[in-house]
């Protein structure tokens, strides 16, 4: 038997031994289509691609899933990496299978990148898939364990960025579904390329005390094991050093030498009841002092992640403390393996409904984030999902846990709206705190209520720290105060536009809400200027769109809305004769392509470098652009300054019968007007017609009637005209 069908039989045996009826003829199948389509394709340390997805396989059923995740994790890279598809896999696999390798696959595509914006997008990605089907998650992070196991093989910039991308997104991820196991030998594997030197030390320095440590752990275990055995509680016990990235993180966040890091060492102790678990608790503080105030319970109270056991710190020998954890077998098994525990299939019966309760927060999230920009995404997902929690009581001695840094705003939230729209203040431990108090583990928390409260204030929009609570708040004041809302966003957007130099009448800007509106996925603008009121959408969303907006309004012949910009009153003084509203001395320069003088309707792009650029309105590469790009957010506005007396090169072109004299014609009536000419030249078309191209300096718009009016006088001329780039 080859080495590849040895692995493949332990696999089945390992299957088989959680799930009797698996299908094997399937998974053999699927065994043998991948190591078909990864014919040839070979690892970077040399070994036959389909170790690969066998090794994630593995993964998988050390998870206990079902048949169908087996399948997919064989198949996992066959979409991306070879000729099956979708619905090759589908004709072989069903639609189960198709539809988790497909997941996967798109999930695989999604390339890391350290821009926030791009990363939200991401995540959102990856709870939608998590939403559909938790399997597809599941693999992906057995895919990325494996991956990461074989680093080693990959060049350092490779090793650096996976390692970094594991740290962010996959070890948080299995964190928040409650698999401590792989969590933490992510996170080990990804500090080992992440801080090399960090990881040695510890490395080295756990090796040197090797002995005195399985000593001292040798000698508790014994001591432990024997009393409960007098105690008749039939006991595992187990003692083991803390992993290493969290003596690392320790060790960095209180600045500490790896000596003086409080708890290195924890003890384990899996027993078969509930009740069990407290008495062995009785008899641990019996043998050994607990450390006050050290003492978890979750069991009564399980993490948002599902992780049960009881915590407590004892002094062991010698004065070294010592981290205890009590638990039973299945509290164990979910500690390991958190979601995918309760992810069974246990002869025949489907575990499926317990796990949508327990994948409730992947939902509840995903609901929470309909209407809320991609800041506020990243800032619940950090809170509400990759925090840590705190364990409040409720004065009748119910738990609440919330994310931590929660306030009695937030408590009063999670209870109940009515209870936070009516809340007047809060209680902790029965002192009356400040709204913004942080609860603490184990506060019993009141809030003080009236009835005709006047609902809360915005200020809790800022001060709340899950999302929940603040899209609660937001909600009351969208119903509670809609005209007030209205009022008040209008009042935002008019600060906002004179902030900006931006001067419309209301009438204009009805217009370009109108379109804006459409865009923003809003009714009617009242509906919008109502969102801005009450927080819902940010008010730099708004005014881009609206100034997008009036640049390609233009185009659409929104001739009121360019008369206003045009009419825009003076107001400044400006060297260059040019004022971008809101900025100061701002580097302007005229555009040669469409050469604008004063009375021009003229608008500004931001060049990279080389201060402002100016442009008429009317150019052609104004038009070009607003046609073509998405991103107008480099055009500004700009505005004349009124104390303009300087000369502003500009050009004409004339068409005209070519005649004698035509040019000196041309020069006698400029130098009557007192026009410097700076170029005229003269171009026979050859069929008895010429263009004359000249560069001149006028003050304005009106000059330059005047100097085109006079120049049609001249005989012979047939067309005038400025040239527009
Ligand atoms: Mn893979």
């Amino acid at each position: 038997m080859t080495d590849l069908e040895q692995r493949y039989e332990k696999l089945i045996e390992r299957i088989k031994s959680y799930l009797p009826n698996a299908g094997t003829d399937r998974i053999r199948a699927a065994f043998d289509v991948a190591r078909a389509a990864h014919e040839g394709q070979k690892r970077r340390d040399g070994s036959p691609y389909v170790t690969h997805p066998l090794a994630v396989a593995e993964i998988i059923a050390d998870m206990e899933l079902d048949t169908e995740s087996v399948i997919a994790a064989l198949l996992h890279d066959c979409i991306e990496d070879t000729e099956l598809n979708y619905e090759k896999i589908r004709s072989l696999f069903g639609t189960e299978v198709a539809d988790i390798v497909e997941g996967v696959s798109k999930l695989t595509r999604m390339p890391y990148t350290s821009k926030e914006e791009e990363q939200i997008e991401n995540l959102r990605k990856m709870f939608l898939a998590m939403g559909k089907d938790i399997r597809v998650i599941l693999i992906k992070i057995a895919d990325r364990l494996h991956n990461m196991r074989t680093i080693e093989y990959q060049k350092p910039d490779k090793q650096r960025e996976k390692a970094l991308e594991t740290m962010e997104v996959y070890a948080p991820l299995a964190h928040r579904l409650g698999m401590q196991k792989i969590k933490w030998e992510l996170e080990d594997l990804s500090l080992k390329y992440l801080d090399p030197v960090g990881y040695q030390e510890i490395m080295d320095e756990l090796e040197r005390r090797r002995p005195e440590r399985v000593e001292f752990l040798n000698h508790i275990k014994d001591r432990m094991a024997e009393r409960l055995k007098q105690a008749g509680i039939n006991a595992e016990v187990a003692g083991r050093v803390k992993h290493l990235y969290s003596i690392y993180r320790k060790m960095y966040t209180q600045h500490k030498d790896i000596s003086e890091v409080y708890d290195l060492y924890a003890m384990r102790v899996i027993v078969e009841t509930v009740a069990d678990c407290y008495n062995v608790l009785g008899f641990i503080h019996d043998l050994y002092r607990p450390i006050p105030g050290r003492f978890k319970d979750y069991i009564s109270t399980p993490k948002p992640n599902m992780y049960q056991s009881l915590h407590t710190t004892v002094i062991g020998r010698e004065g070294i403390p010592l981290e205890v954890q009590i638990r039973t077998h299945d509290m164990h098994h979910t500690a390991e393996y958190g979601i995918a525990a309760h992810w069974k299939y246990k002869s025949g019966v489907s575990g499926k409904d317990n796990l949508d309760e327990k994948l409730a927060w992947v939902r509840q999230l995903l609901e929470n984030q309909q209407d809320v920009d991609g800041e506020e995404f990243i800032r619940s997902l950090k809170t509400d999902m990759f925090g840590d929690a705190v364990y409040v009581f409720t004065p009748k001695g119910d738990v609440v846990s919330l994310p931590a840094g929660s306030t009695p705003i937030d408590f009063a939230y999670s209870i109940h709206s009515a209870v936070g729209n009516r809340m007047i203040g809060a209680k902790v431990n029965g002192r009356i705190v400040q709204l913004d108090y942080q609860l603490k583990s184990g506060e019993i928390v009141e809030v003080l209520t009236q009835k005709n409260a006047h609902g809360p204030s915005r200020d809790w929009i800022k001060i709340a720290k899950t999302s929940g609570a603040r899209n609660k708040i937001k909600q009351w004041f969208k119903k509670e105060c809609r005209e007030e809302n209205i009022a008040r966003g209008r009042s935002e957007l008019d600060r906002e536009f004179k902030r900006l130099g931006i001067e419309l009448s209301a009438a204009d800007l009805e217009e370009a809400f109108k379109t804006v509106c459409k865009r923003l996925s809003f009714k009617a603008p009242d509906e919008m200027l109502a969102s801005l009121g009450y927080g819902g959408i940010k008010i730099n969303r708004v005014v881009n769109r609206i100034r997008d907006e009036l640049l390609r309004g233009k185009l659409r012949g929104h001739e009121q809305i360019i008369e206003k910009l045009k009419a825009a009153p003076k107001q400044k003084t400006s060297d260059s004769g040019v004022i971008v509203p809101g900025v100061d001395n701002c580097l302007v320069k005229f555009a040669r392509c469409c050469t604008p003088i004063p009375g021009d309707a003229i608008i500004g792009f931001i060049t990279r470098g080389y201060g402002v650029s100016v442009h008429r309105m009317d150019c052609k590469n104004v038009t070009n652009a607003m046609e073509n790009s998405d991103d107008l957010s480099r055009w500004i506005r700009v505005i004349w300054a009124d104390d303009v007396q300087d000369r502003f090169q500009t050009s004409l072109q004339i068409s005209a019968k070519d005649r004698m004299n035509l040019l000196m014609d041309i020069a006698t009536i400029l130098s009557g007007l007192k026009i410097p000419v700076h170029q005229m030249d003269a171009r026979a078309l050859g069929d008895g017609y010429a263009v004359i191209n000249m560069v001149m300096d006028v003050n304005g718009t009106e000059q330059l009637e005047q100097v085109i009016s006079k120049l049609r006088g001249v005989s012979g001329t047939i067309d005038i005209k400025r040239s527009s780039g």
